[in-house]
């Protein structure tokens, strides 16, 4: 559970958050949505404790966030930025297994956990031994996750993770990844700019306007009790050009 009280962020004279109560229930998927600028980013980059709230806590686990506690809290999250962040100069397989290496985890202990975590992305062993570069851009999605997951952690965030790839190949990540976060049960927060992809994923919507939340709910409640003429516009705006040539 991830819980944001009052929380307010601003870059110099940039207002990206305006004061906001948040949660983010355990075990479940929250989609942050929003057009470009509206603070979604900046919510995960405040959950994992790379910026700090002007005004307000944010609780992990129960936990408030501090520069205290912010290195061991981090451990306890996944996070996947935009398009993956892996790191050029190391292999998939050093990528993932960065931060166990640090942690001390013996050399048996991250053999098991690099198997588990291929089968679970479905990326097969030997491609691990590729460069980013040497990769599809599927491929270094799933090995962004697997760096996210490889520690186990509690939370998983993610920040557009499926932004940059062609829509076949998006589509069946979708899928896969909804499998994953299922069976998985832990704390999800996925940021996309996209409707049907945030339907897809969660149950439960967040959709933000200039650092401020317009409305939370399903799809179905965006679509037919909609809180403000900006979710309706939105919703509208991104509905597929084809639904209205289905309909002509
Ligand atoms: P989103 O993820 O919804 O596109 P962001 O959270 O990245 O939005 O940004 C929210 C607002 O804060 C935007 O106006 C953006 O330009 C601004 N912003 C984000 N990061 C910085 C930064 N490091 N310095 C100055 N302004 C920033």
């Amino acid at each position: 559970m991830i819980e944001f009280e009052n929380v307010s962020k601003s870059y110099g004279a940039v207002r990206a958050l305006e004061p906001m109560s948040l949660e983010f229930p355990e075990g479940e998927t929250t989609v942050l949505i929003g057009p470009s600028g509206c603070g979604k980013s900046t919510i995960l980059r405040l959950i994992v404790g790379l910026i700090r709230p002007d005004t307000g806590l944010i609780r992990v686990e129960r936990e408030v966030l501090r520069p205290k506690n912010v290195v061991h809290l981090r451990r306890r999250m996944g996070y996947v930025i935009q398009e993956g962040g892996l790191f050029p100069h190391l292999t998939a397989r050093e990528n993932v297994v960065l931060m166990a290496r640090r942690m001390g985890w013996n050399a048996q202990r991250i053999v098991n956990r690099v198997e588990e975590l291929s089968d679970l992305v479905d990326i097969p062993l030997e491609r691990l031994q590729s460069y980013p570069s040497q990769l599809s851009g599927g491929q270094r999605q799933r090995i962004s996750l697997m760096r996210a997951l490889m520690l186990d952690p509690d939370v998983l965030l993610l920040d557009e993770p499926l932004g940059a790839l062609d829509p076949m190949i998006r589509a069946g990540l979708q899928d896969e990844l909804k499998q994953i976060f299922a069976t998985l049960g832990k704390t999800v927060v996925l940021v996309t700019h996209n409707i049907g992809e945030a339907a897809h994923f969660a149950e439960r919507i967040v959709l933000l306007r200039s650092g401020r939340v317009v409305q939370e709910g399903t799809l179905h409640h965006l679509l037919h009790e909609p809180a403000d003429p900006f979710v309706d516009e939105f919703v509208r705006a991104q509905r597929s050009p084809l639904d209205s040539l289905d309909r002509a």
